[in-house]
């Protein structure tokens, strides 16, 4: 296979890889869009919820004050705690009120004191509860509010374990590959572990809670692997454009194999009609001969019976009729072999690129040319001059020509058949060279060869070398025979040289 060969195939495979990026990098991008949607409504869920969360504990703080205080608690220099609101609200773990005067309970430490009632002092400012410690890698989270005036101040500790709504959570805590963290201060409360991937597509979402005393920030992150990509519909696209293509392939070939027929028949029926011509051609020469002898013999008859018979006049008369009718019989046949020899084609002649007549001559018969194993050469310099002929015509030519050689390289062996057709600029003319690899032919055929009906072929007519001769002679142009080479490389072979005028003569 030459490179042309390959740079068929090539260009499919090159469309039909473009098909499938195409639709693939499409497919990918659908499925990693609706993964990154799906995200954004889990996250926006997610924080909805803590959300909700966070704000009802600040309700829980707000209702504080309002709790009437165990009997003993009324005048203690501890601070007291309150009952908690298990049923409800399972994630305060404790809640503690102070009356002013009082200390936090002595077992404390004594950083967690301090740090609520700091708090306290500025929710005494804000109006609301305050973060007064949050311990995020454990958990736990004191929140404090501040009564006013004489009031108690009110401390409330939670357990964020408890805090996640499971039962509204928008995903399956142990499967999801979602990480989903609360963060504040360089710490962390992981509320879902996810997974976490080096390579792929990465999503995050973040946003601060809702609530004035829990500035804590909701995070989620999502790693979307290779393996998540849509594989199976990306492969089933691949496969349904490869079948799409050759689909279309099949069809294209199915159109240019008909065109070709439908252009075999045209050239074979102007072969026909042209053959037809050279038929006619030949009959007039078959026939010229006999005319003149009838000619000939008719005059002598009518000196004969002008010596003998009474009734001389008729006969005379009669034989006079004779020889006027042959005399024009062979005036008509004359007149016809001289149409008929030189078809007049200078008047359809056209300006024609003559490397593109042998593309297509050789388009057409490439079938032919595969079927038979023969490699062709087509050797034509870049700036080869136009020439001026009848395109249907030069076809002709070159098919006659190729089919010829075809034929006569079927006695080569399929590894010796090379046709090398070969342009080159001769003077005023242009010269296509055919040379095959077959047999050639013989010195006593070298001088028949384009005379009408000479043929070596059992089926052949052995028309096809004249006519051809007569339409390059109609172009103003000329066809011989090569001389044989005298050292043959390749065989014997015959060559066959077209001679035509150029487009513009210099
Ligand atoms: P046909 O092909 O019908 O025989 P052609 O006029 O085309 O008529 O050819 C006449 C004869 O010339 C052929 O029968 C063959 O003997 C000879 N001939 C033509 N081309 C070649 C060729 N390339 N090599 C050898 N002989 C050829």
């Amino acid at each position: 296979m030459t490179l042309s060969d390959w740079r068929r195939p090539l260009a499919w495979l090159l469309a039909w890889t473009l098909v499938v990026i195409a639709g693939a990098g499409w497919l990918a991008h659908a499925r990693l869009q609706a993964l990154e949607d799906a995200f954004v409504t889990d996250a926006r869920i997610v924080h909805r919820l803590l959300s909700q969360r966070a704000v009802q504990h600040d309700a829980v703080m707000a209702m504080l004050p309002l709790l009437q205080p165990p009997a003993e608690g009324r005048s203690a220099k501890v601070a007291v705690p309150l009952p908690r609101l298990p049923a409800a609200y399972p994630q305060i773990t404790q809640v503690l009120r102070r009356l002013p005067g009082s200390i936090w309970p002595a077992d404390w430490p004594r950083s967690l004191g301090t740090a609520l009632d700091a708090a306290a002092a500025r929710s005494l400012q804000s109006g609301h509860a305050e973060l007064a410690q949050a311990d995020l890698r454990a958990g736990r989270v004191w929140l404090a509010l501040a009564g006013a005036g004489q009031a108690a101040n009110h401390a409330l500790l939670l357990d964020l374990h408890a805090t996640i709504p499971w039962d509204e959570w928008p995903m399956d805590a142990k499967t999801s590959p979602v990480r989903v963290r609360l963060e504040y201060q360089g710490q962390a409360f992981t509320v879902q572990t996810g997974r976490r991937l080096e390579r792929g597509w990465h999503y995050d979402f973040h946003k601060l809670l809702a609530s004035q005393s829990q500035p804590f920030d909701v995070v989620l992150e999502r790693d979307v692997g290779w393996s998540e990509l849509p594989w199976a519909s990306m492969l089933a696209w691949a496969a349904a454009s490869a079948a799409a293509l050759a689909a279309l392939r099949t069809l294209l070939r199915q159109r240019v194999a008909a065109r070709r027929a439908e252009e075999l028949l045209r050239l074979g029926q102007v072969a026909r009609l042209n053959q037809l011509g050279e038929l006619a051609a030949g009959m007039a020469h078959e026939l010229n001969q006999p005319l003149t002898a009838l000619l000939a013999s008719t005059q002598a008859a009518q000196r004969l019976l002008g010596d003998e018979e009474p009734d001389l006049d008729t006969a005379r008369h009669a034989m006079g009729q004779a020889v006027a009718q042959a005399r024009r019989a062979s005036a008509v046949v004359g007149r016809l072999r001289r149409v008929v020899e030189r078809p007049d084609l200078s008047g359809q002649a056209q300006i024609l690129a003559l490397p593109a007549a042998v593309h297509d001559a050789l388009h057409l018969l490439e079938p032919e040319l595969r079927r038979r194993g023969i490699a062709v050469q087509v050797d034509a310099p870049a700036d080869l001059p136009a020439v001026r002929a009848e395109p249907v015509a030069l076809q002709q030519i070159i098919h006659n020509l190729v089919m010829n050689a075809l034929q006569a390289m079927e006695q080569s062996d399929a590894g010796q058949r090379r046709l090398r057709l070969a342009l080159s600029a001769q003077g005023a003319r242009v010269l296509l060279s055919v040379r095959d690899t077959g047999p050639g032919v013989a010195p006593e055929a070298r001088a028949r060869l384009f005379t009408p009906f000479y043929t070596t072929r059992s089926g052949g007519l052995g028309l096809g070398l004249s006519l051809s001769e007569s339409l390059a002679q109609a172009m103003g142009g000329e066809l011989t025979l090569a001389p044989p080479s005298p050292a043959p490389t390749d065989g014997p072979g015959a060559e066959f040289h077209l001679l035509l005028p150029l487009a513009h003569q210099p």
